[in-house]
């Protein structure tokens, strides 16, 4: 049976080349990057030339990436560390309701632990903030504006740019949650006036456990790592060598293919969006139509319970999710979703298809071959129908 793996945004697979350039610092160049002896300097050097890539990839010196375990780390150290260096500045922070869990539970966090008040800005039915309640929701006491670059649910890209403004206006720092949009969008965080940006390598086909957080040159953060002078004492730890190498070999990829990969999975979805359409009525796509991450396609179907779609869909080979990795296993329709305004039964129905740079036009008359057929069946057993 085919397998056709449709949940990027809940993790890719390595690339070979990114696995080729990890596996000699596994068992041959093992040296600790911090020690000061010829093994430990070439561990460094790897990680340094990453951190130059990474750097240049987002438009930034070397020296501004600190490198994390990941997107749920930095969206965490970005929210606590503004938030524990900032205390005496005011107890405020303003998020929106889609963000990730990573982010909207270190709000959460610093909520309940640390007397903070937080804003959590509602978006229109595309899922796009909106931004006169975020400027009307600025406080002399706001530290942080904290809103994604871009929806892992359903792709939609926020105005990053304008969003800054305000928080620049205001004397606020401005972090964004770019885990879906590295490697699949131009990020330059000078240009847009990004303070701090979160990354992860397993979302554009690194390895899981290596990502990074983008700290602007004169912000403070607490750092909540404590144990050692790594990462100019900004997060201590040894560093995960062969993760950062291949994290700097994804980046420097999926910086090259940009623009050809985009242009293949928009293709790659219109013709699987086409296809459903013409052979099934009552769905219904979320998300912005235009202002979209290319690869994202989440759909509602209607009389349907997106669980069991997944299963089905599974049992053909082809995988798929009802929204966030993190969320799945709750059975509550999606945050994202019902903030956009998605009715709960439809929200309960929908599906995110999230493509790769792998996929091919024969995976998706696959799923055009597959699905459909599916769905009629469930409808034909549904209740709701
Ligand atoms: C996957 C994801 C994260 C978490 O990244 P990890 O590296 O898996 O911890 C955070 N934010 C968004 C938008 C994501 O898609």
């Amino acid at each position: 049976m085919r397998q056709v793996y449709l949940d990027h945004n809940a993790t890719t697979p390595v690339r070979k080349e990114v696995l080729e350039a990890m596996m000699p610092y596994f068992a041959e160049e093992y040296g600790n990057a911090s020690s000061v002896h010829s093994m430990g300097q070439s561990a460094m050097k790897a990680v340094e030339s990453a951190r130059e890539v990474i750097g240049e990839a987002i438009g930034t010196e070397a020296v501004d990436i600190v490198f994390t375990s990941g997107g749920t780390e930095s969206g965490n150290f970005a929210i606590k560390g503004i938030a524990m260096a900032n205390l005496d500045k005011g107890r405020h922070i303003i998020t929106s309701e889609i963000e990730h869990l990573a982010v909207l539970d270190s709000c959460r966090f610093i909520e309940e632990e640390l007397g903070f008040e937080v804003t959590r800005i509602p978006v229109d039915k595309y899922g796009v903030i909106d931004l006169d309640r975020l400027k009307d929701s600025v406080r002399k006491d706001t530290v942080l504006i904290s809103i994604m670059f871009a929806n892992n649910e359903v792709g939609t890209i926020q105005p990053v740019k304008e969003i800054a403004n305000i928080a620049k206006k205001n004397g606020i720092y401005f972090h964004t949650d770019a885990v879906q949009a590295l490697g699949k969008e131009l990020i330059d965080v000078e240009e847009l006036g990004i303070d701090l940006c979160s990354f992860s390598a397993h979302k554009l086909n690194g390895p899981k456990g290596a990502g990074a957080l983008f700290i602007k040159k004169g912000v403070k953060l607490t750092p909540f790592h404590n144990g050692g002078h790594h990462e100019r004492k900004r997060r201590a730890g040894t560093l995960n060598v062969p993760g950062i190498v291949g994290f700097g070999r994804a980046v420097e990829a999926a910086q090259k293919e940009m623009p050809e990969v985009n242009k293949r999975m928009k293709k790659l979805t219109e013709r699987f969006l086409d296809g459903l359409n013409k052979e099934l009525d009552e769905i219904y796509l979320n998300g912005h139509p235009e202002k979209r991450l290319s690869n994202t396609i989440n759909i509602s179907f209607k009389y349907i319970e997106g669980e069991s779609l997944i299963l089905n869909f599974d049992l053909k080979g082809i995988s798929a999710s009802t929204g966030s990795a993190c969320t799945s296993g709750s059975l509550d329709p999606s945050h994202v979703l019902i903030a956009m305004g998605v009715e709960p039964a439809l929200a309960q129905g929908s599906i995110r298809f999230s493509f790769g740079y792998e996929n091919t036009e024969e995976d998706v008359d696959y799923c055009l071959a597959e699905i459909p057929p599916i769905v009629k069946r469930l409808r034909e057993m549904s209740p709701l129908c």
